[in-house]
């Protein structure tokens, strides 16, 4: 399976870090290894000194596809959950300096925990899904799908476009305002329409 990110999808985050608007869905990639398994601690990279959280909605596509029309789109993904998208922001603003590719900052072990899918059609309100993000017990992101500039279905048709989604896919979908650090020492829990999905420490 990969993991497929996309950026710069809310506008308020767009202008909380000074970047420009997109014309259409960008995005990057994350491995396998970038997964945290359930219950586990994240561990804070050596690497850095300023990981900052991201708290997303994640798709999971259920049929593979290549070229997927928007309007045939929601045939190809059926559950979501809400994941964290680490970001080592310091490297990220160093390789963007230098014009450079992000994925150490972005791609390293660890960087994309997510919780347990739940099947879209079972939401309460699917058609606009809220989702956020507690540190040490304080709301510090709550987001809600209406607000993202590219929906689900363009999103999954613009990606597939240019790479191949196979059933099992998960495309991060961005992230709203009220990104930060995290600390050695954080809790951080997750809630899929204000239900509380998983939690996890820094270590
Ligand atoms: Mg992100």
């Amino acid at each position: 399976m990969k993991i497929i990110c996309i950026g710069r999808n809310y506008l308020a985050h767009v202008k909380e870090l000074d970047n420009a608007l997109p014309a259409e869905p960008m995005f990057f990639m994350k491995p396998e290894t970038a997964l945290l398994a359930p219950g586990a601690p994240f561990p804070y990279p050596e690497f850095s000194h300023e990981i900052h959280y991201e708290t997303e909605l994640v798709l999971r596509i259920c049929k593979s596809g290549r070229n997927i029309a928007e309007s045939q789109a929601s045939d190809y993904y059926d559950a979501i959950t809400v994941g964290i998208d680490f970001t080592a922001r310091d490297l990220q603003s160093q390789c963007k300096a230098k014009g450079h590719p992000w994925e150490i900052a972005k791609a390293f072990d660890y960087s994309a925990p997510m919780g347990k899918f739940k099947k879209i059609s079972e939401l309460k309100h699917p058609e606009d899904i809220a989702f956020g993000m507690k540190l040490n017990g304080e709301w510090v992101q709550q987001g809600h799908s209406r607000d993202m500039i590219f929906g689900f279905d363009k999103i999954v048709s613009h990606v597939s476009r240019y790479v191949t989604l196979c059933e099992g896919d998960c495309i991060f979908t961005g992230t709203p305002q009220g990104v930060g650090e995290v600390h050695v020492g954080d809790k951080l829990e997750l809630f899929l329409e204000d239900e509380p999905l998983f939690g996890f420490d820094v270590i």
